[in-house]
């Protein structure tokens, strides 16, 4: 039986993660999003791993910023949205819908979910049952709108949430503490999200990172997957843009 993704957070900036995924029997290596080079390579260094590919979700620089130094470190191949090809540096292979990328014997298939830019992928390891979604969703949130639609980040999150339950959702920021606290003002009534809420508090006061979720978690207590549809979601998007919590 092959072994499972070992993957581990890298924070960088004031509350991004970039990811390591290692697959211990091909010995391969990905980082997913990596804004920063510098973090990376010291990880992987440090864990004896060698980085064969660089996968980004988007463009956004923190989240492509140190694929040039990490492939002059290490080699590896830069892969990312066909759709945002002139904005990723160094990009190599550029990825559609239904493509496939694989690390060892685990395998992933390309997801187009537009909305917060319009090239944004997410990469999902079905049989893993882990999926890296960039800024698409986030634990109890969703990425802001810069380039798509209401409508079309309403359809990308309704995709990612039809996901089996227990699929694990590894999104590039800590932003879950805030989340929480629009969250329960969106839906003041919602048991669900306030249990959450308050182990959220307790994890953060503990210096503990909140990522990844799963796709169960977020169906219950994720405000823009609770939207009753487009408009519902536009206009709790349009809210949290200008949310400050107590
Ligand atoms: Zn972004």
């Amino acid at each position: 039986m092959a072994s499972a993704l070992e993957i581990v957070a890298v924070p960088a900036f004031a509350d991004n993660y970039l990811w390591l995924v290692h697959d211990a029997d091909s010995g391969e290596t990905a980082v997913v999003d990596p804004g920063d080079a510098a973090p990376v390579l010291v990880e992987a260094d440090r864990r004896g791993w060698r980085i064969t590919q660089i996968l980004n979700t988007h463009w956004h620089p923190d989240h492509t910023g140190g694929n040039l130094a990490v492939k002059e470190a290490t080699g590896a191949a830069i892969i990312g949205p066909a759709g945002e090809g002139g904005r990723v540096p160094g990009l190599a292979v550029a990825l559609n819908e239904g493509d496939h990328v694989s690390i060892g014997s685990h395998q992933a298939e390309v997801w187009e979910v537009p909305g917060h830019t319009l090239g944004h992928i997410a990469y999902v390891f079905g049989e893993d049952r882990v999926a890296f979604v960039g800024d698409t969703m986030f634990a109890m949130g969703c990425g802001r709108l810069f380039e798509g639609t209401p409508e079309q980040m309403h359809g990308s999150l309704a995709r990612l949430a039809d996901l089996p339950d227990d699929t694990r959702l590894y999104c590039a920021h800590e932003y879950t503490l805030a989340n929480a606290q629009f969250a329960a003002h969106a839906f003041p009534a919602n048991q669900a999200i306030g249990e959450r809420l308050a182990s959220i508090v307790t994890a953060r006061e503990a210096g503990r990172s909140t990522v990844p979720t799963t796709v169960a978690e977020e169906r219950a207590t994720n405000p823009f997957l609770l939207a009753r549809d487009a408009g519902h979601f536009a206009a709790l998007r349009a809210e949290k843009d200008s949310f400050r919590s107590a």
